[in-house]
């Protein structure tokens, strides 16, 4: 309910961005899949944790706004001893700026979708959700919506986008699990509704392909 979900705010600051663990916890209680997150502090727990996974995974700085911009993100690690090298060279070219990093496994090639969620004080809370990628960027292909709403109304969101037949099968492309997506959208706009003090929610991306849907980039800011 509300209450839990407010208590695992208890202790965070109450404006900024989450710390990792309240997010993590926080988008379980809602339901919204957030691909296996695991938090390293230096190159030999970054190899540990990529042996744990077993397979690919992909190394993000922790600490840079926009970590791709930066050299933030390795994608395709095979081995750990290749993840142990990625966070060297991560420190080595970014810096202190850099205060640690997560290892996550691969998710599989898919549609990315940016959802999220702002709550202006004299507004209240608005869910969007808008194609992901530079070309998507280009055309502010996006929709918005009040919450609550039901997973119907996410989907049809979902087809307000100009660019929405990428994920219904496009030109052979086998389709992508738009329910799996909706439902996510449904669940982000739940998390709005009963949390105000939530100023900003980003899942970007969320990648869905035929088997579902996980944002594997997510950040919440109190105000
Ligand atoms: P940033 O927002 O700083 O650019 P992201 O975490 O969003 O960093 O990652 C950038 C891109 O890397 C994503 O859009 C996606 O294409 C790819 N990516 C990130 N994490 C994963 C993952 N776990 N599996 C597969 N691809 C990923
Ligand atoms: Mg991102």
């Amino acid at each position: 309910d509300d209450l839990t979900a407010r208590s695992l705010l208890s202790g965070q600051a109450p404006e900024g961005w989450l710390d990792p663990d309240a997010l993590d916890g926080l988008l379980r209680h809602f339901g919204i899949p957030l691909v296996q997150t695991i938090g390293v502090a230096d190159a030999d727990a970054a190899a540990e944790a990529s042996a744990a996974l077993g397979g690919p995974v992909v190394l993000k700085a922790v600490g840079p706004v926009h970590k791709s911009d930066v050299g933030g993100v390795r994608v395709g690690l095979t081995t750990p001893e290749e993840t142990r090298a990625a966070f060297a060279a991560m420190r080595e070219s970014i810096g202190a700026e850099m205060t640690g990093a997560v290892v996550q496994p691969m998710v599989e090639q898919g549609t990315e979708i940016i959802v999220g969620g702002v709550n202006y004080p004299a507004f209240g809370p608005l869910v969007m959700v808008g194609m992901g990628g530079v070309t998507a960027d280009l055309l502010a292909d996006r929709a918005f919506r009040v919450p609550p709403f039901s997973a119907d109304t996410a989907e049809a969101m979902i087809r307000e986008l100009r660019s929405h037949p990428l994920l219904y099968g496009y030109r052979g492309r086998p389709p992508a699990d738009a329910r799996a997506l909706a439902d996510v959208i449904t669940k982000v706009g739940r998390l709005m509704d009963a949390l105000p003090e939530v100023a900003e929610l980003d899942l970007n991306p969320v990648i869905v392909t035929p088997g579902g849907a996980v944002a594997v980039d997510a950040r919440i800011r109190l105000a």
